[in-house]
């Protein structure tokens, strides 16, 4: 779906990402973890088309991103930056609807996706709501329902980036988001996530892909990716990995 080769990218005079290749394949989730500054969000600003590459290609379902029209390529590939701000008092609806934009499906069709998407992200009851008036942990909520959306019912696999969508989450809107992203990759779309917490990477994540300063320190399962050697070396922290006693992954222990 989306395939990436010898990519790098430069911000401000500074190499941040070295040759980075990897395939994110139609149903799978594919985590991406590293330290702050890793350059996770760079990569996923390159992705997105937000960031020229200075360095290598990306290619979107076989075609080069570059090449695509903004709303065609608006209809199979969504983002959700790390932060989005939206200085407008508009409802929950509203910037849900703002997904929509890139189709051409109808008033009756754009409120029901909208209605589907913001269930799935447990926002219907704040519907009516102004957006300013939301918590930060809502309004990350209203942003994911709003990418959402937007692919909710592409006729081609769609592909997802999510820049730390459980950061502002609590617990049990962590897992939802993941169930969701698990559902969303299930329906034949790929998603490509960010995320800090080993432990969810593990449990919800198909493959890890882990950086380091800017290049692939690791890329593959979660048993592959996270050996407590990795970690240390990685983020300096001492680990212990042990199977986890219910599921099929590798449970951290810091
Ligand atoms: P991550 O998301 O993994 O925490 P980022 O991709 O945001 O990291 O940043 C990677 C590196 O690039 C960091 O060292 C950051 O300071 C640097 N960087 C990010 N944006 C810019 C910019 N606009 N100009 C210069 N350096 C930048
Ligand atoms: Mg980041």
């Amino acid at each position: 779906m989306l395939t990436v080769s010898r990519l790098g990218c430069a911000r401000g005079g500074c190499q941040i990402l070295h040759d980075i290749n990897f395939r994110l394949e139609a149903g799978e989730v594919l985590a991406v973890l590293g330290t702050n500054g890793a350059g996770k969000s760079t990569l996923l600003a390159t992705l997105s088309g937000e960031l020229p590459p200075a360095e290598g290609e990306i290619l979107l379902g076989g075609r080069a991103l570059e090449s695509w029209p903004a709303d065609e390529r608006a209809r199979r590939l969504a983002v959700l930056p790390q932060s989005s701000s939206l200085a407008f008092a508009f409802s929950v609806e509203e910037v849900v609807l703002l997904g929509r934009l890139p189709h051409a499906s109808g008033r009756e069709a754009d409120r029901r996706i909208a209605a589907e998407a913001m269930q799935a992200a447990d926002i219907e009851h704040l519907r009516q709501r102004s957006y300013l008036t939301l918590s930060g942990g809502e309004r990350q909520r209203v942003h994911l329902a709003r990418v959402l959306a937007q692919i909710w019912d592409s006729s081609e696999p769609a592909c997802l980036l999510l820049d730390e969508p459980t950061a502002s989450l609590d617990l049990a809107h962590q897992r939802l988001i993941l169930q969701q992203a698990q559902e969303i990759a299930q329906r034949g779309n790929a998603v490509l996530l960010v995320l800090h917490d080993l432990n969810l990477a593990a449990r919800y994540a198909d493959r890890l892909l882990l950086l380091d300063r800017g290049a692939v320190s690791a890329l593959g399962s979660a048993w592959g990716v996270l050996e407590a050697e990795r970690i240390k070396r990685v983020f300096g922290v001492e680990v212990q990995v042990v199977p986890h006693p219910q599921l099929d992954c590798p449970l951290i222990i810091a």
